[in-house]
């Protein structure tokens, strides 16, 4: 596979999130989500589109196969990168997903191979995220959308410091029971172990949870 700088790699990867999310990327999308003029993004997708990695019709920017295989490989090595920072290094998950944005781009698939393997095999990354290949829907609604009833915490949409700081404090991770006691307007009271704490929206808005069956 053909050697991209670190920049080009995170755009493609970008576009493969937006993809994922919102069904399209567009320019304006990329401009926002790394705060760069319209000349380097420009410049940036028009390498990309000579490389092969890209399509652009009107403004919608789409992955060719290779640009897919890329950007998944990418986000396989992203998601690996901070289970072996959380579970073997023994990180917390603020500075494992920091440190993955660097590793992210340096493991040849065949150390790769071998970090899953020491890992065990994740489903997911620390945060809930969905390891390539392995389980890739994420079957859940928003805290903010939820009942009163009893949920299980399965990803933490963005992995942002305050985020990820709060979200931990009260308890809400992947992986945990809750018992929503109370949505009013998309702030959530919650009990967990045994102690109530109300989300805010803007926190209860990145949590997925799902219906404890
Ligand atoms: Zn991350
Ligand atoms: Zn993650």
């Amino acid at each position: 596979m053909s050697e991209l700088s670190e920049p080009l790699e995170n755009y493609l990867k970008e576009i493969y999130e937006l993809e994922e999310t919102k069904g399209h990327a567009k320019v304006v999308d990329l401009i926002d989500a790394f705060s760069i003029s319209p000349g380097t993004i420009s410049k940036a997708l028009d390498r990309l589109e000579s490389l092969g990695f890209i399509d652009r019709k009107s403004r919608r920017i789409k992955l060719t196969e290779d640009g897919k295989r890329l950007a998944i490989r990418l986000i396989r090595s992203h998601r690996l990168s901070e289970r072996l920072l959380t579970d073997i290094v023994g990180l917390d998950w603020i500075r494992a997903h920091e440190l993955a944005h660097r590793l992210e781009h340096i493991w040849p698939e065949d150390v790769l191979d071998k970090i899953d393997e020491v890992v065990g095999h994740p489903k997911t990354c620390p945060h809930g995220h969905p390891i390539p290949g392995r389980e890739d829907r994420v079957e859940g609604v928003p805290l903010t959308e939820t009942k009163p009833g009893e949920y299980t915490v399965i990803m933490i949409v963005k992995e942002k410091e305050w985020i990820l700081r709060m979200a931990d404090s009260l308890g809400l991770l992947p992986g945990r029971n809750i018992v929503v006691l109370d949505n009013l307007n998309g702030e959530v009271k919650v009990q967990i172990n045994n102690k109530e704490n109300k989300v805010p929206r803007s926190l209860a808005e990145q949590v997925i949870v799902r219906g404890a069956q």
